[in-house]
């Protein structure tokens, strides 16, 4: 590896550094052909932590490129699957033993607390890793009972160069969902990580050249998304794509993926996902549990609970101890222990989500507690909570992304799904109940990919996640995921002996 670029020291926190700041193509960090940098900053203040290497189409080119003969001459689609799940099993092992650093990259990039990135993401990163390299050497095919002197088989193929596009909102655990399916099933990938975060896979992808990674396999092209990414997105020579961001963004893509050479597209888009807590609640336990489901990465998650919907028997105490749990949230420096919240990622998302603040105020809905800024440095806002909230106002219709809560009051349970589902959006929904039939009933009323009953957030590597209308096409994790990085070929063997 050349590391042409000086490390970087964080003046908080010396021990962390920045060692990889160039594009990673064929297995060497190179500078982009030409020769920008951008700036990746730190949220809690916005100073620059490290020029990165700017790569765009030519870049993508050079990479997909390298990617392309690593598929098509190998060795690694043709590697034994035990030799690949080695090499993945040996990268869980090193994200373990590089837990902290990678920990402590993501929080100087994201601004996420430190300790959830050290004792949640980067250890369900090493599980990830491991559970695909669980499936390397259990994907085959079928024997088919065909009519006729034919002997026919499926066989289960990789289905070449994947493209990948991913958000800055879980850089690590977004990496993961990508390049886990990617490799186990034998395809080589070309990288594109978000603009506001590309530090950690930087340090990732180096480590998986570590386990043994053949070179070519696994390129990352930092850089922004209508240069790099969309280069990616309609390059002839990339078979599939995969991107998780914006709804927006996700058409755009689709688009050009459509106008290039038509290689299949999996998307994990916006969400407006309602949270039902039902008349039976336990109103302590619910409050918490919601707050959860929206406050979480401060408030960045693609599937957070950013409808609170209460019965109205139970609204009253939850709107008063749901702002009493927000103005209890700890707010400050994510690298210090015992904060549940750090600063959004950068500018844009800090004004876009106090514009939403404002716009809910002039709507009429009641304004419980926070609605400005934390602190006068960095990108901190306030835990705020909306009570009053109606349908139709924008921060119950448009995806926020940030820690503002809207709660909403209904009265009966099909009142809450028809307004549950009148969204464009279906990704996920939590359900809080112990009454087995309202949970049975909205588990299955509901158009979303995931119901959280009584819990939120689950993400284990082996749970399907994806959206159902305008949250995406497609799963990722679990057994499903396989099937977007596969081409099922059918092998028609005329059979010279009528008689077998
Ligand atoms: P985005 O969709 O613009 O960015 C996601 C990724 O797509 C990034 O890597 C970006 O560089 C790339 N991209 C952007 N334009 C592209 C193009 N024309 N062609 C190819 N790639 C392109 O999202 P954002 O601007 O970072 O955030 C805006 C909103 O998106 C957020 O407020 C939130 O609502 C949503 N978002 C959703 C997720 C999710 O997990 N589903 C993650 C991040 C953001």
């Amino acid at each position: 590896y050349s590391t042409a670029a000086a490390a970087v020291e964080d003046p908080i926190n010396p021990s962390v550094k920045v060692n990889y700041t160039q594009l990673l193509i064929g297995g060497q960090f190179v500078d982009a052909v030409s020769g920008k940098t951008f700036q990746t900053l730190d949220p809690r203040t916005g100073e620059v932590i490290a020029n990165i290497a700017e790569g765009d189409a030519e870049d993508v080119n050079r990479a997909v490129a390298v990617a392309r003969k690593a598929f098509d001459e190998g060795p690694w689609p043709r590697m034994t699957a035990y030799e690949r799940q080695r090499v993945l099993l040996r990268f869980a092992d090193l994200i373990e033993k590089h837990n902290d650093e990678l920990a402590a990259l993501e929080t100087w990039d994201n601004g996420k607390p430190y300790e959830q990135a050290a004792k949640i993401e980067v250890p369900m990163l090493a599980r990830l890793m491991r559970y695909y390299a669980g499936w390397a050497d259990k994907i085959h095919g079928l024997t088919v009972p065909a009519d006729g002197p034919y002997h026919v088989q499926t066989l289960h193929e990789p289905i070449g160069v994947a493209g990948q596009i991913i958000p800055w909102n879980f850089p690590l655990l977004m990496f993961g969902w990508k390049v886990g399916p990617a490799l186990a099933c034998g395809n080589t990938v070309v990288m594109k990580t978000a603009e506001q975060t590309p530090l950690s896979a930087l340090l990732a992808s180096k480590l998986l050249h570590e386990a043994g990674l053949p070179s070519g396999v696994l390129n990352v092209v930092s850089g922004f998304g209508p240069t790099a990414g969309a280069a990616i997105a309609s390059h002839m020579d990339v078979d599939k794509l995969a991107f998780t961001g914006s709804t927006a963004t996700g058409k755009v893509v689709l688009q050009l993926a459509a106008k290039s050479n038509l290689k299949p597209v999996t998307l994990e888009l916006g969400g407006k996902s309602p949270f039902i807590v039902c008349e039976d609640a336990d109103v302590d336990k619910a409050v918490e549990l919601a707050h959860f489901a929206l406050f979480f990465n401060q408030g960045q998650c693609c599937c957070a609970g950013s409808r609170t919907f209460v019965h109205e028997r139970v609204y009253d105490e939850f709107v008063e101890k749901a702002k009493a749990r927000a103005l209890n949230r700890s707010v400050g420096d994510p690298f210090r222990g015992g904060i549940e919240q750090g600063p959004q990622i950068d500018t844009d998302q800090f004004d876009k989500i106090l514009k939403y603040i404002n716009s809910g105020i002039e709507s009429g809905a009641t304004l419980e507690t926070g609605g400005e800024r934390f602190g006068n440095k960095g990108y901190y806002i306030k835990p705020t909570v909306f009570s009053n909230v109606k349908d139709d106002m924008l921060i119950a219709k448009d995806e926020i992304f940030g820690p503002v809560q809207t709660i909403l009051k209904y009265k009966d349970l099909d009142e809450v799904i028809r307004r549950a589902n009148s969204t464009q959006y279906g990704l996920a929904a939590g359900v809080f109940t112990h009454n087995i039939d309202t949970a049975n009933t909205l588990t299955r009323a509901l158009r979303v990919g995931t119901v959280w009953v009584n819990c939120f957030d689950t993400f284990d590597a082996a749970i399907p996640f994806g959206g159902y209308k305008m949250s995406g096409h497609g799963r990722e994790k679990g057994i499903y995921s396989l099937s977007n990085y596969l081409q099922v070929k059918a092998v028609v063997t005329a059979l010279n002996n009528p008689a077998w």
